[in-house]
């Protein structure tokens, strides 16, 4: 070999090396993200369970929800259909009526504050609610001790309706799905989850984050909070998507996205979609198939968008300290 041709060789092997691709004949199978992003895609099968759905009918004040969404769609300017205004008023009750935030739980016993002093393991009846991971707090007060155990399961959560983030989100997206819209389940690599519906008005999936009642603000965390972030992918029933481009309009900025070379990602989710897609009929996969191109174009046009500085609003759920901890303490 000259050594034209070994420079030419090794320039290229460093342009590969720069897209991720170095490890291309590696199988999508030996990242462990591969299987990570497989396990996150059953969270929003579990929202179809017949007897989950009926007990969110028994929640919800439907009444005053469809009322509400009515008088928000003669309010309206025509952007938005009944289906969307019905998702705010969703949201709009969710966050001030029926769920609540919890920094540390109020002692139990006496009422005062508590601080945290430790994890423990989930006891069986916990452990068969769902519940991963308990925190241990103690009464500020009178030295108490109480357990917060961290549900991620729907069930135990329409009735205990607390809890931070990632209880938020499940409920919320949950009853999204139970008032019959399409909705998606977002998880983000940096520890924040949310979720987005499917507007039939608008054709596109909107971003909805029930802990800030945050309606089709995309940016509100990167812009808003200042958060950092790599990765953020939409779960559905029928839609899986890395929807990072919505959300991170300025990558420089964010967090590598350095879990695996990019084809792995495009490949678990070409076969998420293809699995979930697998028993419907030909004419609704064609209708996906149309769906995926134009969210597809959506996303890459995000990428030659300038930064859209506007008023976005900082976090507004959880303690200063546990939003600096997180990096979300706005910018
Ligand atoms: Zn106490």
């Amino acid at each position: 070999m000259n050594f034209q041709a070994i420079t030419e060789r090794f320039k290229n092997m460093m342009q590969q090396k720069a897209k991720g691709l170095s490890n291309a004949s590696q199988p999508p199978e030996s990242f462990p993200f591969y299987h990570q992003i497989r396990q996150l895609s059953q969270e929003p099968w579990t929202y179809e369970d017949p007897e989950l759905q009926d007990m969110a009918m028994s929640v919800l004040p439907l009444e005053k929800l469809f009322e509400e969404a009515t008088k928000r769609e003669n309010d309206g300017n025509g952007l938005w259909g009944y289906q969307d205004y019905l998702i705010q008023s969703l949201l709009s009750w969710f966050k001030h009526e029926f769920f609540s935030w919890v920094n540390s739980p109020k002692c139990e016993s006496c009422q005062s504050d508590t601080h945290l002093i430790g994890a423990s393991r989930p006891n069986a009846e916990e452990s068969f609610q769902g519940c991963n991971n308990v925190e241990v707090y103690q009464c500020n007060t009178c030295s108490h001790q109480q357990r917060f155990p961290r549900y991620n399961k729907v069930r135990p959560l329409l009735h205990s309706r607390k809890g931070r983030c990632g209880e938020w989100a499940c409920c919320f997206t949950f009853l999204c799905r139970a008032l019959g819209s399409r909705a998606r389940w977002v998880w983000n690599a940096e520890d924040h989850v949310w979720t987005e519906v499917y507007s039939f008005k608008q054709n596109r999936w909107v971003h909805v984050d029930s802990c800030e009642e945050s309606f089709d603000q995309p940016l509100i965390y990167e812009q808003g909070w200042g958060k950092k972030m790599s990765y953020c992918i939409g779960f559905s029933i029928d839609s899986v998507r890395d929807v990072s481009s919505r959300y991170i309009r300025n990558p420089e900025n964010g967090n590598p996205r350095n879990r695996c070379p990019e084809y792995v990602i495009e490949h678990v989710i070409r076969s998420l979609n293809e699995e979930f897609r697998s028993p419907l009929t030909a004419d609704d996969r064609s209708k996906l198939l149309d769906e995926d191109k134009r969210e597809k174009e959506e996303l890459l046009s995000y990428r030659k968008q300038e930064d859209v500085t506007s008023a976005l609003p900082a976090r507004q759920t959880g303690s200063d300290d546990w939003k600096r901890v997180r990096g979300e303490g706005g910018k």
